[in-house]
């Protein structure tokens, strides 16, 4: 039985990968302990503080690839101003060597993430997302930044300095300030991920992205072709739809599917 039903998430999986594809990894699914989750299976844990007071970013670096300050301080300020963490977010910096220089599967970022961890993401009353700022690419090329499950992300830092051009407008750690923004919204499940908005605003061709340029979950803003759509002004806010969506999944308004904890 319960093989059976391994075969037919399989199934299912596969058949959504190409909506999946980019970014938003979601087959972390098909793990075998069977409970990484999606991204956005952890929005719950993160917008409310029944259970979990206090937060953790565990970052991952590679040597060379630690995130920029503006990064990690502007990342801090957004998940402040729409999680539920009386105690507090706090940042675990760790230099790591992954092994692998060149190209990345959503597969190897869980893997090695796994091998990295500190801590796991639900302990006691802290929840644990993890950031991982790798040597080398994601296996598509394009894409920048990649969440691969409930808590787990990898930002390519050698993809953003090739999505740079020479006038530097935006400058690398302008896109790595939204990238990094918007792939943790993505573990907040924006857009639509884990619920339906009551309010039309994901993009159709882009599913899990929203419509509008001036939110940081516009899907160009994971891609390669960044600087073709924006001159130096990025986003780097969630825009009043997704945090609308946030605010009715936190008082309940909102239902939430997928998650690994509800209060
Ligand atoms: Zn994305």
């Amino acid at each position: 039985m319960g093989r059976l039903h391994r075969i037919g998430i399989g199934i299912l999986v596969l058949l959504l990968m190409p909506a999946l594809s980019g970014c938003l990894s979601g087959d972390g699914i098909l793990d075998v302990s069977g409970n990484r989750g999606i991204p956005g299976s952890l929005t719950l844990a993160c917008l409310d503080d029944s259970k979990y007071t206090s937060m953790v970013i565990e970052i991952d670096y590679e040597p060379g690839y630690l995130p920029e300050s503006t990064s990690t301080d502007m990342l801090k300020q957004r998940l402040e101003s729409v999680c539920a963490k009386p105690m507090g977010i706090s940042f675990v910096f760790t230099e790591t060597d992954f092994s692998i220089e060149d190209t990345w599967s959503a597969n190897d970022v869980r893997e090695l993430g796994d091998e990295a961890k500190s801590s796991s993401p639900q302990s006691g009353s802290t929840l644990t997302w993890q950031i991982l700022f790798p040597a080398g690419t994601y296996d598509d090329t394009s894409v920048l930044g990649v969440a691969v499950d409930a808590s787990t992300v990898a930002i390519f830092k050698d993809s953003i300095d090739e999505a740079e051009n020479i006038f530097r407008r935006p400058s690398a750690e302008k896109i790595e300030n939204s990238v990094l923004v918007h792939e943790v919204g993505h573990l907040l499940g924006l857009v639509n991920t884990v619920y339906t908005s009551p309010v039309d605003h994901e993009d159709s061709s882009h599913p899990g992205h929203s419509n509008n340029e001036d939110s940081v979950m516009y899907w160009a803003i994971e891609s390669t072709s960044i600087a073709n759509f924006f001159d130096n002004d990025l986003p780097t806010e969630f825009d009043s739809d997704d945090l609308n969506d946030l605010s009715g999944l936190a008082d309940g308004s909102i239902s939430c599917t997928d998650q690994l904890w509800r209060p």
